[in-house]
């Protein structure tokens, strides 16, 4: 399959300013022919919402609460994020899952309460070095997806993606090659079609760990690579539109 979805995680970075030269400069062709995403620190979701408004890009948030509009303090709600105006959110990011200890099941529930807003899904998973070095990998990253699968309806997964980011290649300029990122996003295509064939076919399954423009159009040459998750060089609006068409040709 072609790749067809490439999203910038801008982490916790960026400002108004920030975001209106960013969209300024980005650049994109219309029509772009796939989905990109960018996902900026919530306080700015609704601006940036409104900056990317009939551009062909649009946004997500990084992190989602687990519970409808209520008490808990500090949280949003996924039916906030959409209200504003996003459309996607990432779920399960290796630094949630290290700084905030968000466990498998915490995830999952993450991944549910996108999908009943109407959201979809970004669901990360990957193994640290020292899982890769003791050969874990395939048994972290099929831990971390039976959980999801277990908890949301199949049908919201096939409309979100699922993103193979190895721990050990996020912002360390350590990139998987091609093959070991090939490797699992097979696995994991074959574990959804042990499933549902059709869902498995549909989910975009799309790689995550210091893409670049150098190395984005090896990786997205991939077979079962359907698109990137990019961190660093998503800051830079130039480096970030050289990924994008990168997925496009
Ligand atoms: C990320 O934050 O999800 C990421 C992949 O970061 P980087 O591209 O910087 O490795």
């Amino acid at each position: 399959m072609r790749p067809s979805l490439v999203v910038a995680n801008w982490k916790m970075n960026g400002s108004g300013d920030f975001l209106r030269d960013y969209v300024e400069r980005l650049e994109l062709d219309q029509p772009i022919g796939i989905d990109v995403v960018l996902c900026p620190p919530s306080i700015y979701l609704a601006d940036l919402a409104r900056v990317v408004r009939g551009t062909g890009v649009v946004c997500g948030a990084q992190d989602v609460g687990i519970q409808p509009v209520g008490a808990h303090t500090g949280e949003i709600a996924a039916e906030m994020i959409a209200e504003v105006g996003a459309d996607w959110v990432i779920v399960g990011h290796s630094e949630r899952r290290i700084d905030q200890n968000e466990k498998d099941d915490l995830v999952a529930t993450k991944a549910a309460a996108a999908l009943r807003a109407g959201l979809k899904p970004i669901i990360c998973v990957g193994e640290t070095l020292a899982e890769r070095e003791a050969g874990h990998e395939i048994a972290v990253v099929e831990r971390q997806l039976e959980a999801v699968v277990d908890r949301v309806d199949l049908e919201g997964l096939a409309c979100g993606a699922i993103a193979y980011e190895p721990v050990w290649a996020i912002g360390s300029g350590m990139t998987a090659t091609a093959e070991q990122a090939q490797a699992m996003h097979a696995f994991i295509r074959d574990k959804i079609a042990h499933l549902d064939v059709e869902i498995a076919r549909k989910v975009r399954v799309v790689y995550g760990g210091s893409i670049n423009p150098e190395n984005a159009e090896e990786l997205f040459g991939q077979d079962d690579i359907d698109g990137g998750l990019v961190g660093g060089a998503g800051l830079d609006p130039v480096q970030f539109a050289h990924i994008v068409y990168s997925a496009t040709s």
